[in-house]
């Protein structure tokens, strides 16, 4: 009796082990699924972040491109002005000489000019508000400007008039 009694007892305490132990597997997989967890959320938030750095930076530009406002000033009186974000081939002819000013892809810059020193030539492309390209022998001076709805700063002019000094 005593004996039956005690197996229980004695039973119990290997059938407890097995509870503790089964009840730390339990942990250890617990944990290792939190640390999954922990990991999967970390990834997500980095991919959140990628995703809206990505997608913020593509607004931006949009934004710029969408607003900006080639303009070309001949001897200091504007020429003409087109949208920076429609191709064009602009023939400039004026009494200084010609210019051929190229916009293209979000970018404004001279294919040809007949000036002597071709310096217009070489300046690259204007992109970005206060950027311009300057041809001295030809008086002309191509800018980059907010259009003139929005010119309530005046910031851009400003820009375009220290850059052209
Ligand atoms: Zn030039």
């Amino acid at each position: 009796m005593a004996g039956t009694s005690g197996s229980p007892a004695e039973g119990a305490p290997p059938g407890d082990a097995s509870d503790t132990s089964s009840a730390d597997n339990a942990k250890t997989t617990k944990w290792r699924m939190d640390l999954l967890l922990i990991f999967g959320m970390v990834l997500i938030a980095c991919l959140f972040l990628v995703i809206r750095h990505v997608s913020r930076e593509s607004a931006i530009k949009n934004e710029k491109s969408d607003s900006l406002v080639v303009t070309a000033e001949v001897n200091g009186k504007v020429w003409g002005s087109w949208s920076l974000d429609e191709n064009h081939v602009i023939e400039i002819d004026t009494d200084y000489g010609h210019n051929e000013l190229t916009i293209r892809d979000g970018a404004a810059y001279m294919t040809d000019a007949d000036c002597p020193d071709k310096y217009c030539m070489q300046m690259g492309k204007a992109m970005r508000t206060g950027d311009n390209i300057v041809c001295l022998p030809h008086k002309l001076v191509i800018g980059i400007a907010s259009p003139p709805a929005s010119d309530a700063g005046g910031s851009s002019d400003l820009d375009i008039d220290t850059v052209a000094r």
